[in-house]
């Protein structure tokens, strides 16, 4: 029997490019997708994933109950960054490899789009043109401002990069952080508090764990500058929701922009939904391109190649019993 590989992600077809599936057949796999075009049930995703010897996971959950499904799982490599739906104790249990997919270019981009269209208001000036109004006011430029970056890895470095033309003063915190990557970058290495204290634009990129958990709530949130901007793309799990809608109702922060939330897809019954002036909001699509995806596909394959030949996947995360928290190389 050939080793199999599935897909359960419902976007499989239109995410992952044809040239990984035809890499994985042509190294000696089978490739098993779910053609449903719609989220499997557990049920489902169980029986679809009974013969694999690799998955490639979108955001559905793989609890040591669903990797139970799969005896002879070796490999999962998430189509993405965050791995908070894997039980990574299962699977270092089970000696699973685990491997992500970096895109950090796409969710940096995509943050420093969010950051401009909230400073330039640009949300509020689309729907009243729409409208009939001609609703002239002033926003605000990026150039001059501190942007405080917590989570200084792959995507935080990014958009440190990015910004570096627009004539801005950096700060990062990051408990782990590489010292000499941030002075290459010209960014300031700063306490927690302090990034929160003096910059205007605060955005996180660090991943969601038992202990970052709401990371920015009431106390968090009055620590920040009078009249800040704040960005999520990280996770929403890093955010009291009900905190940030009411520091944004009293002033206290000018605005935020969040593509990622506690709850997803979102309900209507968000607390956010409610302001709509000084909040720019996406649906979790900071990685969602083109590009990214067709080099998703393709590192998942080899990634997936490497594992059969004995060797780790291209972005493996740290399964050591003293780290088992779903942090990657
Ligand atoms: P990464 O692993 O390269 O970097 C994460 C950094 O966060 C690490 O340097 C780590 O030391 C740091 N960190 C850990 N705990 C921290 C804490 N308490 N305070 C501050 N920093 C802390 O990951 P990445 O590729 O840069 O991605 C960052 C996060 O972005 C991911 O965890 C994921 O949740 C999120 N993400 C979102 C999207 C999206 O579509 N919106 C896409 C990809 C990733």
């Amino acid at each position: 029997m050939k080793p199999v590989v599935v897909f359960p992600f419902r976007h499989h077809s239109t995410l992952v490019c044809p040239k990984a599936k035809e890499m994985l057949r042509d190294a000696g796999f089978d490739v098993v997708c779910n053609d449903t075009g719609r989220i499997l049930s557990r049920d489902e995703q169980k029986d679809l994933i009974h013969d694999a010897f690799a998955i490639v996971a979108g955001t559905e959950k793989y609890d040591a109950d669903m990797l139970s499904a799969a005896p002879r799982l070796k490999v999962i490599i998430r189509f993405g960054v965050g791995t908070d739906s894997f039980d990574l104790d299962e699977m270092a249990r089970r000696g699973i490899k685990v491997g992500v997919i970096s895109n950090c270019n796409a969710v940096a981009e995509f943050t420093l789009t969010l950051i401009l269209g909230m400073l330039r208001h640009l949300p509020e000036y689309d729907s009243a043109v729409r409208e009939g109004k001609w609703s002239r006011f002033e926003s605000y430029e990026l150039s001059g401002k501190t942007v405080g970056i917590i989570g200084f890895g792959r995507i935080g470095m990014r958009l440190s990069e990015l910004l570096s033309g627009f004539g801005v003063r950096i700060l990062a915190y990051d408990p782990c952080l590489n010292h000499e990557a941030a002075e290459k970058r010209n960014v300031k290495a700063c306490s927690f508090d302090e990034v929160l204290r003096e910059s205007d634009i605060v955005s996180l990129h660090l991943p969601s764990l038992p202990e970052t958990y709401h990371l920015m709530n009431h106390q968090t949130f009055e620590k920040m500058k009078d009249g800040a901007f704040f960005v999520n793309t990280a996770r929403g799990a890093l955010v009291d929701e009900v905190a940030l809608r009411e520091v944004l109702k009293s002033g206290k922060l000018r605005g935020a922009a969040i593509d990622v939330f506690e709850t997803e897809p979102v309900d209507a019954g968000n607390p956010l939904f409610s302001l709509k002036e000084n909040t720019v909001m996406a649906p979790h699509i900071s990685a969602l391109t083109y590009e990214t995806n067709y080099n998703a596909g393709i590192i998942s394959a080899e990634s997936i190649i490497r594992v059969f030949n004995n060797s780790e996947p291209i972005y493996p995360v740290r399964m050591t019993k003293e780290n088992t928290k779903g942090e990657t190389k």
